[in-house]
């Protein structure tokens, strides 16, 4: 089976685990038996920045550090057993951002891609090459290779003039706590699909849309060119996970971006925003999976409660199981 997931980064990775896990993969990294199954990640590069001459590239670390078993899975981010030596000595500079937090074990991996970018490699190229020590058991795709950055309209905090800000700076720096007047994947008009995501949902067997961010994550991904006409064509079930949850997003800030964007903090309002493939024009969804409890009405789209807490690997394979049994498909159990 060949399974394609949007993602972004925590909400994103965490999914993936259970992905893997329901198609009998082991979550963690890529075990030592080919497996039948083959699932590509399509991951949001709109968060990415570069801090202190390097690329960092939130989303896709996260996901490679996850599934390769190298993720600080206390903060959700970042790299185990890290130190901060460099950080420190920054700091000890006045060198800006100091809010950013990279730690010294991470910044190799920033190193590296950001020496590959210099040398002309694209981000998809760099990125299979960083994968080749992680072995994250999933081809991780970023959408473009080319640069498309959120930005955030903010009245700055320190002046009270109108400032567009990096999403980072919003969301880690001010928390997301200045009111976003608009939310814009700058550069993503005239991005193009990186090489491998439009054949990759072409040829899938079913399409998965992560619990991610729906603006800054997923929103992203559906902001460069071709992708929504990629998946309103495929042959393949497209079945979305709502993010939210009892009107509110779990772990984070997401309502501030949804708010930011005119849209309720609710899994009716996400799932009519991603809209019906064969009833909304632009529409990506046949199905929507909203948690327990939750109501939806999407027209032209079957929605069904299941539980959507990704508490550990098998309640999140449990979830993958049940966007399965939405697309028509069933995996046996341990295959
Ligand atoms: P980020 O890039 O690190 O912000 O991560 P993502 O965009 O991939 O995911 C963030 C989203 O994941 C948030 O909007 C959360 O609401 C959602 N999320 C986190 N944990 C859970 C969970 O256990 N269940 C569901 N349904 N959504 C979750
Ligand atoms: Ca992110």
């Amino acid at each position: 089976m060949k399974v394609v997931a949007l993602v972004g980064g925590v909400g994103g990775a965490r999914f993936l685990l259970g992905v893997k896990a329901a198609l009998g993969m082991p979550a963690l990294g890529e075990g030592d038996r080919e497996s039948p199954h083959e699932v590509t990640a399509v991951v949001n590069i709109g968060d990415d920045a570069w801090m202190h001459g390097l690329r960092v590239c939130p989303d896709l670390d996260t996901c490679m550090y996850t599934l390769g078993d190298g993720i600080d899975s206390a903060k959700g981010w970042g790299r185990v057993d890290e130190t901060w030596s460099v950080k420190e000595e920054l700091a000890a500079y006045g060198a800006e951002p100091s809010w950013f937090g990279l730690g010294d074990r991470d910044i190799a991996t920033h190193l590296v891609r950001s020496r590959m970018l210099r040398a002309g490699y694209p981000l998809s190229a760099v990125t299979e090459a960083l994968c080749d020590r992680w072995r994250p058991g999933v081809r991780l795709l970023p959408i473009s290779d080319d640069r498309v950055e959120t930005h955030v309209a903010i009245e700055d905090p320190a002046t009270g003039e109108p400032a567009a800000v990096h999403f980072q700076e919003w969301w880690v720096r001010h928390r997301a706590e200045p009111v976003a007047n608009a939310i814009v994947p700058v550069g993503a008009d005239e991005a193009t699909l990186a090489p491998g995501v439009a054949e990759a949902v072409a040829e899938a067997d079913v399409v998965l849309v992560a619990p991610s961010n729906p603006v800054v994550s997923v929103g992203t991904l559906l902001a460069v060119p071709g992708f929504r006409a990629a998946l309103r064509s495929t042959k393949a079930p497209v079945v979305g996970l709502s993010p939210i949850i009892d009107g509110r997003p779990l772990r984070g800030m997401a309502d501030a971006c949804l708010t930011a964007i005119g849209v309720e903090t609710s899994a009716e309002a996400v799932g009519r925003l991603y809209g019906s493939r064969s009833e909304s024009g632009d529409g990506v969804l046949d199905a929507w999976l909203v948690h327990t409890g939750d109501k939806a009405d999407v027209p032209g789209v079957a929605v069904r409660d299941v539980p959507l807490l990704m508490s550990d690997v098998d309640a999140t394979a449990k979830m993958a199981r049940a966007a399965f049994a939405a697309a028509g498909l069933s995996v046996p159990e341990g295959s």
